[in-house]
């Protein structure tokens, strides 16, 4: 057996001397007393007893060794700024940002939402607030107020942090009428609003409510505020990410757990060292980055590159410039990102000195062969896929390197991360499939450390909606569809929730798409399964060429679509043949880079698009419907 089998055995048959050692990774103010508490399922207790602060083990801890070097670089494209945080600095601000939440009557178990642009502050905050033990709330800086105020009403926040305005594209976008509206549309009213004033934007302040961040924090500049330790149970933190239904929900993360758990990846799957350089592209509102921009590298003594602005701008090499000047060791992206970056000149990618890079690790979605041999022959190093969701924390499926360098297979994100037993379910009949069979995605309980503990304030709907799912089981469901090789690796098949289903047949839309992209003119592609009478539904899909010039006339659509369709035909079989490809300019897309199936899906099908606000590019959607109105 490889050491990493032996190591992932060993983490499910004796998960309390597993997790005992690893918690070890993280400083304790009171030992744990019980590292499994699993008496109530499907909720799993980790370290009950333990007493221990994210703040200080993000920071605090690292001050004797490493006070004077680096531990937050960032980066604006934006608005050309660049400085560098020591880990003194960083405490200093934290304590200071600390003071003033608790000078405004912060206290323990108070949520902190912060909606906020890719700014230092906004860092600040989150670690202030669990310093001090309050439940931080981020909220993607994109959202509009209907969405915010959804959130605002679940969480109820004492207090909000936010700013004038974020940046993209060199655009400003306002941040404080937005806000304002939200906090009118719902029904509760935080207490105080701290705004940080960039100097971007008009913020109009309501007196009494609304406070100048930068004047506060002057009040409380050589403020020394101690850490509130909480037991590994407590709350850190409240993300909402959405489901099927349209209400988001409140993934709720622990302390402890989640310490121990990013200190752990940190070391077996990302191959950090204390003293490196971390950088990921994500931002603070998305999982990635409270796991992989704030907490796992600040937690392993590492400096975090925070960066606002596009891959692309002042041009397609600027991350490779920031990993350069900045001696990054290891990278976090999406595919997305990637995809946009293979419309860029590949002699971009050979501009810098990127010698210091270990590996490139992409998440979030699909990573297609093409786009990974694209950027992995590209780069000339390791580009590692993984697997994970919101509700995780952490990756449930990667090639953990820190333990044992396990090959890579183009399209699969690798084997089941240790802690957790991952196993592949018959949606129907509820029965475990074997290799090489497709199944549902679920991970049996209990969830390894770091995963959600419940849904806010929903312990029911947790259970129902994540543990009720698969038939006749009590497992979590990732509403994935997957399938196991013989050698333990994984490969994600799409979302089980949009599934399409032709004349009978079960396609995921993912397995059409990868077909599609691998035509080497194709640089995206979207498939949705759309209804049709005869057959129940059909697949559509909507491609964007990687030479726009390759289909502007109807004789090169058509032949660039008939390529296609043989292809799909050659690679699937024939039942997964689309009955159109559509070409468009741009696909939409929220700004997290995930597809807006289900709105091409409603616009093919002529109901109203949905919900937009997360929408990157609304002009996207009018090129599906100039798609459609074309006749070839
Ligand atoms: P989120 O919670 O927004 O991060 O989305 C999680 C979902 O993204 C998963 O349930 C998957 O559908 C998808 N996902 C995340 N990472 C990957 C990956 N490496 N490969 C395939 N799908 C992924």
């Amino acid at each position: 057996m490889s050491t990493y089998r032996q190591f992932h055995a060993r983490s499910l048959q004796q998960p309390e001397a597993f997790w005992r050692e690893q918690s070890a990774l993280v400083d304790w103010q009171e030992p744990v007393q019980r590292v499994l508490d699993a008496s109530r399922p499907p909720f799993a207790r980790w370290f009950t007893g333990g007493r221990t602060n994210l703040c200080h083990n993000a920071v605090d801890r690292h001050l004797p060794a490493r006070a004077d070097q680096p531990a937050l670089i960032y980066v604006s494209t934006e608005t050309k700024t660049e400085k560098t945080y020591t880990f003194a600095e960083l405490h200093r601000e934290v304590n200071r940002y600390a003071a003033v939440l608790k000078a405004l009557g912060t206290e323990r178990g108070d949520r902190v939402l912060i909606y906020m642009p890719m700014i230092p502050e906004a860092i600040f905050a989150m670690l202030a607030s669990v310093r001090i033990g309050a439940i931080h709330s981020v909220v993607f800086g994109g959202f509009a107020s209907h969405s915010l105020a959804t959130r605002i009403d679940d969480a109820r926040p004492r207090i909000i942090v936010s700013a004038d305005a974020g940046s993209r594209s060199g655009k400003t976008v306002p941040y404080k009428g937005l806000l304002d509206q939200a906090i009118a549309l719902a029904s509760h009213a935080p207490e105080h609003v701290l705004m940080v004033d960039r100097g971007l934007a008009p913020m109009p302040m309501t007196p009494g409510r609304d406070l100048d961040c930068a004047a506060q924090v002057r009040q409380h500049w050589d403020a020394k505020v101690d850490c509130v330790w909480l037991e590994s149970n407590e709350p850190s933190y409240i993300l909402y990410t959405s489901g099927t239904t349209g209400r988001p929900k409140g993934v709720q993360r622990d302390t402890g757990g989640y310490a121990v758990a990013l200190a752990a990846s940190m070391k077996h799957v990302f191959g950090g060292e204390a003293g490196g350089t971390y950088f990921s592209t994500s931002d603070i509102g998305w999982v990635v980055g409270h796991s992989y921009i704030v907490y796992g590298p600040l937690i392993a003594g590492m400096a975090t590159v925070v960066y606002e602005g596009t891959p692309i701008r002042p041009d397609g090499a600027i991350w490779w410039r920031i990993i350069e000047q900045y001696r990054v060791n290891i990278m976090f992206s999406a595919p997305t990102a990637i995809r946009v970056l293979k419309k860029q000149d590949p002699a971009l990618l050979r501009r810098h000195d990127l010698s210091s890079l270990q590996a490139l690790f992409l998440a979030g979605e699909p990573l297609d062969e093409p786009t990974a041999r694209w950027i992995s022959e590209g780069l000339g190093k390791p580009v590692v896929d993984n697997y994970w969701q919101t509700e995780t924390g952490w990756p449930i499926i990667a090639t953990p390197r820190g333990v044992e360098a396990l090959p890579a297979k183009f399209g699969s994100p690798g084997v089941a991360c240790y802690g957790y037993d991952v196993r592949l379910y018959d949606e129907i009949t509820g029965a475990e499939v074997g290799n090489n069979t497709k199944g549902v995605v679920a991970i049996a309980g209990p969830l390894p450390p770091g995963c959600m503990s419940t849904i806010w304030g929903d312990d029911e709907r947790f259970v129902n909606t994540y543990w009720h799912s698969v038939p006749g089981r009590s497992v979590y469901s990732t509403f994935d569809w997957g399938i196991r090789d013989d050698d333990g690796y994984f490969f994600i098949l799409g979302r089980t929730d949009d599934v399409i289903n032709v004349a009978g047949h079960r396609l995921g839309t993912r397995e059409i798409e990868e077909s599609i992209s691998s035509h080497a003119g194709i640089a995206e592609v979207a498939v949705v399964g759309i209804a049709d009478a005869l057959k129940g539904q059909v697949a559509i899909a909507f491609a964007v060429a990687r030479d726009p010039g390759a289909v502007t006339d109807a004789a090169q659509r058509a032949a660039m679509e008939g390529e296609i369709l043989k292809l799909v035909d050659s690679q699937l079989g024939a039942v997964a043949r689309p009955s159109r490809v559509h070409f468009v300019g741009v696909l939409p897309k929220t700004r997290s880079g995930k597809l807006l199936r289900r709105t091409i899906q409603a616009i093919c099908e002529g109901r109203e698009a949905g919900d937009l606000t997360t929408i990157e590019d609304a002009s996207a959607l009018d090129q599906i419907r100039q798609a459609l109105a074309t006749k070839v």
